[in-house]
């Protein structure tokens, strides 16, 4: 993997554990010699995990919509800072660039990015890991209703195994590396929706 696409708050949340989980998940980007993707934000979880990797010596390509250039703080110190003109053009370049996507802790924003590329897999659209880092169970319920969902048919259980969940960077990590995704029935292009 060259290059993880980061989704995670732009508040840092109220416990240490947070902010320390987006210091050791930066630092193992770095030691492997893979580059940040992330929504350009100086602030939160997302300015934590983006200064980090770059005092480790490490890339960071940031993704921003203008409109949100002065609300999220956009970032002055980047590798790169790419500023777009939607949300829609932000995740879309951010899942181009990126050969995995992992969700630290965070609230809508996150969650509506992480099951995006979710939900792009599950159709095929790409064949990259996506994952959850569950620090401090933060998404024990989340995954739970997940659970609830595949139990009441409405997400086929190869559907439900494509979130990988992990507790600690370094694991989750080597579980990504070795990420083949299943087939699906029926494989589609981006432009066919
Ligand atoms: P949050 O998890 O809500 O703190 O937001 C984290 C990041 O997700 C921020 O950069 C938000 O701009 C971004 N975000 C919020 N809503 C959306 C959305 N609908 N689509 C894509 N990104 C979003």
């Amino acid at each position: 993997m060259k290059r993880i696409c980061v989704y995670c708050g732009s508040n840092p949340g109220k416990s240490a554990e947070f902010l320390a989980s987006a210091r050791t998940l930066a630092g193992e980007l770095v030691q492997r010699d893979i580059g940040l993707v992330y929504g350009g934000a100086s602030v939160g979880l997302m300015g934590e995990i983006a200064d980090t990797v770059l005092a480790g010596g490490g890339e960071v390509i940031g993704v921003i919509p203008q409109a949100l250039v002065d609300k999220e703080v956009s970032h002055a110190g980047l590798t790169e800072l790419k500023i777009v003109n939607s949300m829609h053009e932000r995740k879309e370049i951010m899942a181009d660039l990126s050969d995995g996507f992992i969700a630290l802790p965070g609230g809508l924003g996150t969650i509506e990015e992480i099951f995006e590329v979710l939900t792009w897999a599950q159709l095929g659209f790409h064949h990259k890991p996506c994952a959850l880092l569950n620090v401090k169970g933060y998404y024990n319920q989340l995954t739970q209703f997940l659970n609830h969902a595949a139990a009441e048919g409405f997400i086929a259980d190869t559907h439900r195994e494509m979130l990988l969940v992990g507790e600690h960077p370094h694991s989750l990590l080597e579980v990504m590396a070795t990420y083949k995704a299943p087939a699906v029935d029926k494989w589609i292009g981006r432009e066919e929706t």
